[in-house]
């Protein structure tokens, strides 16, 4: 019987039953691992880390898109910083009106495995749209001034390569790449264990330093510690509850199985301790 096993915290393991492992590679970045299992479909993990499974993927990649995707009124072009699983531009591309999507993935490898092990979240990264650069976005992001309407930044955990993106530096940047109403997502990490609730006020914290409008919103992501996990928008013009042209979006008629308005607006309203975990750190 084998186990895949994450540690959420000194005291906490996570475990999913695996029927096998498929794939396991120590790429330029990071080790890559692809496991079959019963419950989670495919498993993909970097460093030991838990990225996406096929069975929950769709919360977190449609959660990450469809969120600004309704608060932009004309997003056309879009940077996503990370995400070389795929998913986030599978839900992407299902925008006719964005004309150019530049995916800033600093492990080919990543890419390259997700096409061949998780057609699910990589069928996408072949749409004419989509430009593939692999590099730092840490290093891509300075060279960019107004440029995007949207900016995803898909990425891993604050340590390991991950860890420039959730810099002042790069915040600041990102700002300085998005045209005047231009707005930017980020996995936010989690408000539940200490170390993930320590590492979003410090994203918080120096998100709110480069935008003028900083807000969380919340999702449950069962592979996930803890299951409640955060996303950030930050906005230049926006406000994504407030400034939202609800019927705008529902006439796309885009098919989605967990977004939807109403639980979009519900998604801001946060638990009473993680509005003061991040009034904590704003000034
Ligand atoms: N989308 C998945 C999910 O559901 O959470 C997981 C995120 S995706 C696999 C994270 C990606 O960020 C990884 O492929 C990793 O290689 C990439 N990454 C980490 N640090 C990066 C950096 N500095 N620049 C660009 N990409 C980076």
């Amino acid at each position: 019987m084998l186990w895949f096993t994450e540690q959420h915290t000194p005291n906490v393991r996570f475990s999913i039953k695996v029927d096998r492992q498929i794939f396991s590679e120590q790429s330029e970045f990071q080790r890559i691992d692809v496991f079959d299992s019963q419950e989670f479909g495919r498993v993909l993990t970097l460093d030991g880390y838990l990225m996406l499974t096929e069975k929950d993927e769709f919360i977190y990649h449609e959660m990450i898109v469809h969120v600004p995707m309704c608060v932009h009124p004309k997003a056309k072009r879009v940077l996503v910083i990370g995400g070389g699983d795929g998913g986030t531009v599978r839900e992407l591309v299902k925008y006719s009106s964005i004309e150019q999507i530049d995916l800033v993935e600093i492990d080919e490898r990543v890419v390259e495995v997700s096409k061949l092990f998780l057609q699910q979240t990589a069928q996408a990264l072949e749409d004419p749209r989509v430009t593939c650069y692999y590099e730092d976005g840490l290093k891509f992001i300075r060279r960019v001034e107004s440029a995007y309407d949207l900016i995803i930044v898909d990425s891993t955990d604050p340590f390991g390569p991950g860890e420039g993106l959730f810099t002042k530096e790069f915040y600041g940047n990102c700002f300085k790449a998005l045209h005047e109403d231009g707005i930017m997502v980020n996995q936010h990490e989690s408000p539940f264990y200490k170390d993930d609730a320590y590492a979003m006020q410090r994203a918080h914290k120096r998100i709110c330093h480069s935008f003028p409008i900083s807000r969380v919103y919340q999702v449950h992501i069962p592979t996930y510690p803890s299951g409640h996990w955060l996303f950030g928008l930050a906005s230049k013009k926006y406000h994504p509850v407030k400034d939202v042209n609800w019927q705008a979006w529902k006439d796309l008629r885009i098919r989605c199985r967990y977004y939807n308005c109403q639980l979009h607006a519900g998604s801001f309203a946060l638990p009473n301790y993680v509005e003061e975990l991040l009034r904590d750190v704003e000034d």
